[in-house]
């Protein structure tokens, strides 16, 4: 089937991901041990490896690389046990993953030749789209700090209205928006959890080793896996 739309999940594929999420994960986590003193038993690291974190290594199948920040929130909650709901506690995190991507702005970097990729997939008629597990706050705000915004025909984001990847629901809110099946669709991600996503979906699911996994953890998943998405055109896929 021709190709026709292209769905991009967004840390780790279009942007750098290490040096920003292990910044902002740190962050947030030393402002919730400020605000729950109570729990002075439990450590910053204990609080990173909950998602995934361990010094520099970020696992690929984590919360941080993989998932939605309310099950971040939520891992937290059962470890922290605040004295408040869940639904609050979920709000006041996201609040400090948003507060904490505003305050690194800085590290917010479109992956070297992303750019252009964009914009020639854009000017050969692709309809181009995100599916990340990040808050519609932080999606907008990051693509606009990395310049990328203005490319994109659907933004779907993960602030607890839809069911998160690998559910195909952003897939198919992608298509709907831009009259595509999902047979006419590639979805890049830089996670095992990307991969299912697109395949779940019915997509052709292509990898990326500019985030947090390794050819061998994404292989098994994709049609293909190429280093970053500057590789990438769609006259690749008939060549897989
Ligand atoms: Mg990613």
């Amino acid at each position: 089937m021709e190709i026709k739309g292209v769905l991009f999940d967004k840390d780790g594929t279009l942007l750098e991901f290490h040096q920003m999420w292990l910044k902002v994960s740190q962050g947030v986590v030393g402002v919730l041990l400020e605000r729950y003193p109570n729990q002075s038993v439990i450590s910053t690291e204990c609080l990173l490896s909950a998602i995934g974190v361990s010094g520099e290594r970020v696992d690929n199948s984590g919360l941080l690389a993989s998932n939605p920040v309310e099950d971040i929130a939520l891992a937290w909650f059962e470890i922290l046990i605040p004295d408040c709901s869940p639904t609050r506690f979920i709000d006041e995190v996201k609040m400090l993953f948003n507060q904490q991507v505003e305050k690194n702005s800085a590290l917010i970097q479109a992956l070297p030749g992303i750019e252009a990729v964009l914009i020639a997939l854009k000017q050969n008629g692709f309809k181009l789209g995100i599916a990340t597990a990040d808050t519609k706050a932080a999606t907008l705000y990051s693509l606009e700090q990395a310049n990328l915004l203005g490319l994109f025909d659907f933004i779907g984001y993960s602030d607890g209205d839809i069911a998160p990847k690998p559910a195909p629901a952003l897939m198919e809110a992608f298509c709907r928006q831009c009259g595509l099946t999902a047979g006419q669709v590639v979805m890049l991600g830089d996670t095992v959890s990307d991969m299912k996503f697109g395949r779940n979906a019915g997509a052709i699911s292509v990898g990326v080793l500019t985030g947090t996994a390794t050819r061998a953890e994404l292989a098994p998943h994709a049609r293909l896996v190429l280093a970053s998405v500057a590789d990438f055109n769609p006259g690749l896929l008939d060549m897989a």
